[in-house]
């Protein structure tokens, strides 16, 4: 059994779950969204709970924020422009302005407490908020891409919570079809799509929605990410004309510091398990 010094997530629909042992809790608080919590784990650093579901930690959030920025910013032939809907953690936001080219990036979350809580408990993600190309939004993601204005942006980056709650709405075809009005023609879209292993259906979901909504051409990356269900994770990507190759040379010359992106990694995230492969044949 385990005690009560344990945090735990569990996934009743797939019979799973996840645990670490905690040191004490260090925050808690319902805010106008959602309930969040903070931890100071044994192992793991601190760790971010929203609603129940683990969201960051100090120790694996590197594997999480590196993938969901670099594979897309090294996609695009030319990445100018970026925003982030959700990200509340500000992690993704210090992996974009790592590209030197990035000349705006918008981080839009529904909840500025996530934001607050990121800046006393995971400092290190927030080190790139006084960037000044960098902008904070605290307002509903929805609402900020349906009101943007056509081909006003090149990448849009979907680090959202589980599609539930104020997250729900991120996954629809509506969503995505303001996503296409707003990307500029080479834009690409980017959305973290839960587990290959324990969500098949949100991720055929997803897709099916991403087509209703004007992509036909999308590229999942694979990763491992141990705090959230199953331990493995996707990204999916969608863009209004065909993939093109990532910019491996870009890639390999990049000139920042990466804990787990490499071009190596790139090009092995991008290889499909059979399983996958023959469900979106
Ligand atoms: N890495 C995490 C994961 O995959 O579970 C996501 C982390 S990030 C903290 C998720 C953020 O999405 C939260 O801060 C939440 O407030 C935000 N969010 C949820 N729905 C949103 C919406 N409609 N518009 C903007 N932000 C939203």
């Amino acid at each position: 059994m385990l005690e009560a010094t344990w945090f735990s997530e569990a996934q009743p629909a797939s019979g799973t779950a996840f645990s670490l042992k905690i040191k004490r809790k260090l925050h808690e608080e319902q805010s106008e969204f959602q309930f969040l919590e903070i931890y100071e784990t044994e192992s793991f650093g601190n760790l971010m709970v929203i609603d129940g579901c683990t969201m960051v930690s100090t120790r694996d959030n590197f594997l999480y924020h590196e993938m969901m920025s670099h594979p897309v910013l090294f996609t695009h032939p030319n990445p100018k422009r970026v925003w982030i809907i959700g990200g509340g953690d500000c992690g993704t936001l210090r992996e974009v302005l790592k590209h030197p080219g990035i000349e705006q990036a918008v981080q839009i979350d529904i909840d500025e407490r996530v934001t607050r809580l990121a800046e006393i408990y995971f400092p290190e993600l927030c080190a790139s908020n006084d960037d000044p190309r960098a902008t904070l939004k605290f307002i509903d993601g929805i609402k900020w891409v349906k009101e943007a204005a056509p081909g006003s942006v090149d990448i849009i980056i979907v680090d959202s919570t589980d599609p539930v709650g104020p997250a729900e709405g991120l996954f629809c075809a509506d969503f995505y079809q303001d996503c296409f009005r707003a990307l500029s023609d080479e834009g690409i879209v980017v959305q973290q799509s839960e587990s290959p292993l324990l969500h098949m259906n949100i991720l055929k979901a997803m897709r099916d929605e991403m087509r209703a909504g004007g992509f036909q051409h999308m590229q999942t990356v694979f990763f491992p990410q141990c705090i959230y269900p199953s331990g493995w994770w996707s990204a999916t990507m969608a863009t209004k004309s065909p993939l093109t190759a990532f910019r491996e040379q870009d890639a390999a010359n990049k000139a920042f510091e990466t804990l787990f992106y490499n071009a190596d990694i790139h090009k092995a995230s991008l290889a499909m398990p059979e399983f996958f492969r023959k469900a979106f044949a």
